[in-house]
């Protein structure tokens, strides 16, 4: 008899994804996701669709969708690929670019997929701390030499970007790959769009999961040098994003700029008052340039335990790096607020206040 056959070296370290506890709650800031709804030219494309159309596959590569963030971004399709959400494009990036027992250079913390990601195309993730301003360690990154180097600006889970001299340097002195993952890129002034154009060594990934209200669908796009987007395309294959997808995609492209605008003038406006809210308790906020607030808080996960019984869920992290003297004192613990209209926000924020024992006042 054969023995079964085993996965490739590294998958005995690998989980399938789980976002911290699975409880329901009233209300989920959990996941980073647009709680002001979905937009209104993307739900009509949805509603009037044709099942009749659904007979045939899709383009191979998201041909119309690409046009249309051609045009929302102003630049070519041919810097364009497309995926089932960003998570469908950063991963055949990696696997497009990882050399035999390479590195996947990455900060720590950062997003929880990108180092998993790396491992199943056989990179050994290399994690460089934040520093204490919570911008990345370039220097240390470049040193790192992975084939990949992978950066979120704005970045996940602190919510805080990364400054310009920072980027050049690790785009100036990483050997590889370098992705800048710009999820949250709608609510701040990062934007390596153009960057990405004019280098040929640099991945920009964006979404419709975030600002666009749309993660549901699984719609994300890669921008780069067109030889770098090509290789992306190989790697992952036709037909990744499904027909009634790229309708509603390309319709809120096309159509729903301006409610799109509105929302992240919420969310900015939410999370302005979250943070506030949050020095108010006594708490020391990072400073976020995303849709969510990272607060380093001792015991978060009983925290977060405490805040679902009242009906509130919220992401808790443990065993941190304690690079910012707050993180030193929550000993490597922390919480991830997603903002949300005041009717959800007011009481996650009493949720907390009485988990973190300071009554209800
Ligand atoms: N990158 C970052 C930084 C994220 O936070 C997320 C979602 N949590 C993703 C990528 C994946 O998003 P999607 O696949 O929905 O585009």
């Amino acid at each position: 008899m054969k023995s079964p056959p085993k996965p490739r070296a590294g998958y005995e370290l690998l989980r399938t994804y789980s976002p911290g506890a699975e409880v329901e709650c009233r209300i989920d800031l959990s996941d980073n996701t647009n709680r002001w709804g979905i937009p209104p030219a993307a739900a009509a494309a949805l509603r009037n669709l044709d099942p009749a159309a659904l007979t045939r596959y899709p383009s191979s590569y998201g041909d119309a969708l690409k046009g249309a963030i051609a045009t929302h971004l102003g630049i070519d399709v041919s810097n364009i690929v497309t995926g089932a959400g960003s998570d469908g494009v950063l991963e055949p990036a990696i696997r497009a670019f990882a050399q035999a027992d390479g590195q996947m250079v990455l900060a720590d913390p950062t997003f929880v997929m990108a180092a998993p990601f790396g491992r199943m195309n056989g990179l050994a993730p290399a994690g460089v701390p934040l520093l204490p301003s919570y911008d990345i360690d370039a220097r240390a990154m470049v040193e790192a030499a992975g084939c990949v180097t992978y950066l979120c600006a704005p970045n996940n889970p602190t919510g805080t970007s990364i400054t310009r001299d920072a980027l050049d340097e690790v785009i100036a002195g990483a050997p590889g790959l370098v992705i800048i993952d710009e999820a949250y890129a709608d609510f701040s002034a990062s934007d390596a769009i153009e960057l990405a154009c004019t280098s040929d060594r640099v991945l920009v990934l964006r979404t419709l999961s975030k600002a666009f209200g749309l993660a549901g669908l699984r719609v994300g796009y890669g921008v780069g040098a067109p030889a770098l987007v090509q290789a992306v395309e190989k790697a992952r294959g036709p037909y990744t994003v499904n027909a009634v997808a790229e309708r509603a995609a390309v319709a809120a492209l096309r159509d729903d700029a301006a409610w799109v605008a509105a929302r992240i003038g919420d969310a900015v406006a939410a999370r302005e008052w979250l943070a506030t809210e949050l020095g108010a308790l006594g708490l020391d906020p990072a400073p976020s340039e995303a849709n969510f607030v990272f607060v380093p808080v001792a015991d978060a996960a009983q925290v977060a335990a405490r805040m679902a019984d009242a009906g509130v869920r919220v992401r808790a992290f443990d065993r941190l790096p304690a690079f910012t003297p707050a993180l030193e004192r929550s000993r490597g613990s922390a919480l991830r607020i997603t903002v949300a209209p005041a009717a959800e926000l007011e009481p996650a924020v009493a949720a907390l206040r009485r988990a973190l024992g300071g009554g209800d006042a």
